[in-house]
């Protein structure tokens, strides 16, 4: 039951949902935490809501809902 994942140009073979979200879900520039849905981009960072981006001094974020 694999499948793949079509990013970037690059084909990511994957057998598990998890194993793609450990592999795809990019990391908060400020906690670390891997961004699983929603998340924020700012400059080309990716952080897990506005508060994160607002702690590391990008202003002007407003988290989705
Ligand atoms: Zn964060």
């Amino acid at each position: 039951m694999s499948f793949e994942v079509h990013a970037q140009g690059a084909v990511h073979v994957f057998d598990c949902f998890s194993c793609a979200i450990h592999r795809m879900a990019p990391i908060c520039e400020h906690c670390r935490v891997q961004i699983i849905g929603q998340g924020v981009e700012v400059e080309g960072q990716w952080f897990c809501g506005g508060h994160c981006a607002r702690a590391e001094g990008k202003a002007g974020i407003i988290d989705h809902v």
